[in-house]
C-alpha cells in the first residue's frame, strides 16, 4: 500500500506502520568473530556474484529514498571491510530527500577511515564494544584487538562526530560485571551507550543462548547501583528504551527483544548483501529485489513497484523464544544488525 502526501510517496504496510528507515548490509564478511554473531567455523560466506554490487545498493538506496525513506543505516557484517565503501556512504550521502545515513561498525577500521566517513556526510556511528578488557574482548570477539576499536572510537570523536552510540551485547558470566564500567566509558567520552540482548539469530555452538541471556531489567538494576536513571521519551527511530544518567547527562537505551516486544511501532525494512528485502528482523518474508535490479538495470519505477508491492507481507512481529532451536537461520551479520 502506498500514499502520496506533497508529491512525496510514502511506504505504509497493513497495520498501517509507516516505513522510512532501512538497514542495508553491504557485506556478511566480517574481520571479528563475535560468539554470540557467527560461528567460528563460517566459511561460508556468500558468493562475490550474488552479492549487490555497491552500485546496485546505491540505486536501490535511491529506490527508498523516492518512496519516503529518510533514513539509512550501513551495517553488516563489517561494512568497513568493504572494498570502495566510501564511495557508496558518498553516493547515499547526496541522495535527495535522506535525513540520515547511519552506519554501525565493530570500530576496527576507524582510525583510518573516520574522516572519511565524515566528509561522505555520515551523521552517527553506531560503535559496538562489549568489554573494556583485552583479554574478553578478545574472547567476546575470538579475534578482534581492543586497542584498535580504542583507537577508532578516538578518531571518531576526534574528527567530531557528535551522539557517537555504543552497542553492547551482555552475556551471563562473560561481561555481565562490566556494565557499569561501559556506562563510565561512554560518560566520559559524552557518548551514548544501548545494551542489546542476544537475539537468537542463527544457530552459533559457542554457548547455550537461554543460559547466557541477561535480561535489560538485570543491565538496568545493575547500572542503578552507580548511577541514577530517569526514564526519557526520546527516541532515534528505533527499538531502544532511553534513559538518561543524571549524574552525567549520557543516555542509557535498552533493546530488549525479548522482555519488551516492540513489534508495533517497527519502521524498518532490512536489505542483505544479496539483495533480499526482509520484512521483519525475525521472520522471513522477504522480496528478491537483486532480481529486480539485475532484470531491469536503470529502470527505477521497477524495483520502486517491487518495494511498494513488498509492503503487504510486512509481518505483524516477531516470534522469538530462548528456549527453542532458533527459527531464524540467518545469522546476523547476513542479516545486517
Ligand atoms: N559489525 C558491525 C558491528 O559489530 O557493529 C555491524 C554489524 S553487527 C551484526 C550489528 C550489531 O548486532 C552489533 O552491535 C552486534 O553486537 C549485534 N549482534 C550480532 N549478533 C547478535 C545477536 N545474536 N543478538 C543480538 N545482537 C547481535
Ligand atoms: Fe562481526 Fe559485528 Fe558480527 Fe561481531 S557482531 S562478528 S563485529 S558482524
Amino acid at each position: 500500500m502506498d500514499m502520496k502526501t506533497n508529491n512525496q510517496e510514502t511506504l505504509i504496510d497493513n497495520f498501517n506502520r509507516v516505513v522510512d528507515y532501512v538497514r542495508i548490509s553491504v557485506t556478511d564478511r566480517c574481520d571479528f568473530r563475535c560468539v554470540y554473531c557467527m560461528d567460528d567455523q563460517v566459511e561460508k560466506f556468500v558468493p562475490r556474484a550474488q552479492l549487490l554490487t555497491l552500485e546496485e545498493i546505491a540505486r536501490i538506496a535511491k529506490a527508498f529514498t523516492e518512496l519516503g525513506v529518510k533514513k539509512i543505516r550501513i551495517t553488516g557484517g563489517e561494512p568497513l571491510i568493504r572494498r570502495n565503501i566510501i564511495k557508496l556512504f558518498e553516493d547515499i550521502g547526496k541522495l535527495p530527500g535522506l535525513n540520515e545515513l547511519v552506519t554501525t561498525t565493530n570500530g576496527s577500521q576507524l582510525a583510518r577511515l573516520a574522516q572519511p566517513l565524515k566528509d561522505a556526510g555520515v551523521k552517527r556511528i553506531n560503535i559496538s564494544l562489549d568489554s573494556l578488557d583485552p583479554e574478553k574482548f578478545k574472547r567476546i570477539t575470538r579475534v578482534g584487538e581492543l586497542n584498535k576499536v580504542l583507537a577508532g572510537i578516538d578518531a571518531a570523536l576526534a574528527v567530531g562526530f557528535k551522539k557517537i552510540k555504543l552497542n553492547a551485547v551482555i552475556l551471563k558470566n562473560r561481561n555481565d560485571d562490566e556494565i557499569i564500567d561501559l556506562v563510565r566509558f561512554a560518560s566520559e567520552r559524552d557518548m551514548d551507550i544501548s545494551f542489546i540482548e542476544e537475539m537468537p539469530l542463527g544457530v552459533i555452538g559457542d554457548h547455550d543462548r537461554a543460559e547466557a541471556y541477561y535480561s535489560s531489567d538485570e543491565i538496568k538494576k545493575d547500572i542503578e547501583e552507580a548511577f541514577t536513571l530517569v526514564p526519557t521519551t526520546e527516541s532515534t527511530g528505533g527499538p531502544s528504551k532511553y534513559f538518561k544518567v543524571t549524574e552525567t547527562g549520557t543516555r542509557v537505551g535498552f533493546i530488549s527483544p525479548h522482555s519488551h516486544n516492540f513489534c508495533d511501532q517497527c519502521n524498518r525494512v532490512r536489505l542483505t548483501c544479496e539483495g533480499r528485502l526482509l520484512l521483519c528482523l525475525g521472520q522471513e518474508h522477504s522480496v528478491d529485489l537483486r532480481k529486480t535490479v539485475r532484470a531491469y538495470p536503470g529502470d527505477m519505477e521497477k524495483l520502486k513497484q517491487a518495494i511498494r508491492g513488498s509492503m503487504s507481507i510486512k509481518p505483524k512481529g516477531h516470534e522469538f523464544n530462548l528456549t527453542e532451536k532458533p527459527i531464524i537461520f540467518r545469522h546476523m551479520n547476513v542479516t545486517g544488525g
